[in-house]
């Protein structure tokens, strides 16, 4: 089983089943809402 890990915050957003990795990067919606209001 993976983790999903928000890169900002550094959260776990989600888990998922994947035999070959164990952790990705991502955005938690909160960072995500964030990030989308102050660029563009
Ligand atoms: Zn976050």
């Amino acid at each position: 089983m993976g983790t999903i890990i928000c890169q900002t915050c550094n959260s776990t957003i989600d888990h998922f089943e994947n035999e070959k990795v164990s952790t990705l990067y991502g955005k938690c919606t909160c960072c995500d809402e964030k990030q989308q209001k102050t660029s563009k």
